[in-house]
């Protein structure tokens, strides 16, 4: 077997990457606004550190991590761009961060207080964006609180109010009433935060709203998943995937009609047929919920993997076709030729994309970047 017939491969097209954050980048830039790429949970499984470097090169100026862990390596690897993170634990120290000018989210007068009190012991004033909660019902302060909050933030020496911000829940279904809804008390409190003698940035878009709603990007979009190549949106935009899930056949053997394969005896040959194993299984991440019902592309074409996935290890019907040792089998990829895509995956299985690609973040996987 040559190197290049992994076991379990994921490849990761840069290109591809830089391709899709240009084309958000010039939607933010048309409406005067920047682009922070979002590569939290180590760039949704693609690598963060790469994914950071080629995204910046391509257009974006900001990143977005979720935790501080995060965001310092990626200083950690000599990245000194913009950098904000959202979300940490009540026990997280914040000075590491402040000292190396990562901006940090304040969603409660417990949170900034926390912020304030690390930039004293850093000795250097905190850069903070204070969340409103406008609807999603998650981390950020509620709106009643709000007022109070920016009062706070506000008269606090040991902080510089940077900007305000939130996400939105149904961005992704264009026309959603809670959108409208979500805006307009985005715009509240931002009005809240004008009186109170700020004059902070504002964000608020994620990959569907920079894509479907230039009249939410304000300065700032942060797109994640569309800077991996998958489209929230239901309308058609020119994104590329970016990561391809591969694997290479070590075995081939033909079995007769009649036999049946992998636990649980589920597929059984009904002609005399080729079969090839490939050493890859749910534990690299192929879901065993796709028993009976995944394809993989192999030796130029689709083919059905027979029975159940297993651990390690899958079997591929490859009928009256013996394809050689080593040859590649691509379990997702951009779709192109007709290779299954991860898109495909998470309808199957009832999920959503993001959830298959940040699922490859494994230590048996093997990474490659183009
Ligand atoms: N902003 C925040 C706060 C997020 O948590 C996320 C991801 O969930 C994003 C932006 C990017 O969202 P998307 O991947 O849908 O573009």
């Amino acid at each position: 077997m040559s190197p290049d017939s992994p076991r379990a491969e994921v490849v990761v097209d840069l290109a591809a990457l830089r391709h899709n954050v240009a084309l958000l980048a010039s939607r933010a830039a048309a409406s005067g606004a920047a682009t922070m790429a979002v590569v939290k949970a180590d760039g949704y499984g693609h690598g963060a550190v790469p994914v950071a470097r080629a995204a910046l090169q391509a257009g974006a100026t900001w990143l977005g991590a979720c935790s501080l862990d995060e965001a310092l390596t990626l200083r950690a690897a000599g990245i000194t761009a913009p950098l904000l993170t959202w979300l940490d634990l009540p026990a997280t120290d914040f000075a590491p961060g402040i000292a190396a000018d990562v901006d940090l989210s304040a969603g409660s007068l417990h949170e900034l207080a926390r912020i304030a009190e690390a930039a004293r012991r850093a000795g250097k004033k905190a850069r903070v964006h204070l969340k409103i909660d406008t609807g999603l019902s998650r981390n950020g302060c509620p709106a009643a609180d709000w007022p109070a909050l920016v009062k706070e933030a506000a008269a606090e020496p040991a902080v510089e109010v940077v900007a305000i911000w939130s996400h939105l829940a149904c961005a992704d279904e264009p026309g959603h009433p809670s959108i409208d809804r979500q805006a307009d008390r985005f715009a509240a409190a931002y009005g809240i935060a004008r009186e109170a003698g700020l004059n902070p940035l504002r964000h608020l878009a994620n990959s569907a709203a920079t894509l479907n709603r230039p009249d939410l990007h304000f300065d700032l979009v942060r797109p994640g998943i569309a800077i991996y190549g998958l489209n929230p949106n239901p309308e058609p935009e020119d994104l590329r995937p970016v990561m391809t899930f591969r694997s290479s056949v070590v075995l081939t053997k033909r079995i007769r009609a009649g036999e049946s394969v992998s636990y649980g005896h589920t597929w059984t040959a009904q002609r005399d047929t080729t079969l090839a194993l490939v050493p890859t299984g749910y534990a690299d991440g192929v879901p065993r919920t796709l028993s009976g019902r995944m394809d993989v592309w192999l030796h130029g074409k689709r083919r059905p993997v027979a029975g159940r996935v297993c651990m390690d290890q899958l079997v591929v019907d490859c009928g009256d076709d013996e394809p050689p040792l080593g040859a590649e089998v691509v379990l997702f990829g951009d779709g192109a030729n007709g290779e299954p895509t991860a898109r495909e995956w998470a309808d199957k299985i009832g999920t959503i994309d993001y959830e298959i690609v940040t699922g490859m973040y494994r230590p048996r996987i093997r990474r490659r970047y183009l």
